[in-house]
């Protein structure tokens, strides 16, 4: 099992930004925009969750992000085989199905009743 640590869902974007003043050009000239500032994003329930960021932040963040796709695909790996190792158990027995079920079945059920 991988070492619990900081992690997190979502992604680091990087976005120019448009300002609250209406007469700044960067609401008519998209090269005018400002930043580029990087945020934190995440899809919640279908809705977009933003989250700004300072530059340290903004690289402390990625390596969360990061730390957590990691850890996604260890865990989706690991799950995988734990459901075919699961499937192997609700599979009946083949290789050993001449001996196995007349072992426990011999008992009861192989003779006739009557
Ligand atoms: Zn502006």
């Amino acid at each position: 099992m991988p070492e619990p640590r900081p992690m997190r869902r979502g992604s680091v974007v990087e976005r120019a930004m448009k300002c609250g003043k209406p007469e700044c050009p960067c609401h008519t000239d998209a090269s005018a925009r400002h930043g580029p500032y990087r945020s934190l994003v995440r899809v919640v329930e279908g809705k977009t969750r933003t989250r700004y960021l300072d530059s340290q932040q903004a690289e402390v963040a990625a390596d969360q992000v990061q730390a957590a796709r990691e850890f996604k695909a260890w865990a989706d790996t690991y799950f995988e085989r734990c459901e075919r190792w699961a499937d192997a158990e609700l599979e009946p027995p083949r290789a050993t199905s001449d001996e196995a079920p007349e072992k426990k079945g011999s008992r009861r059920r192989s003779r006739t009743r009557s």
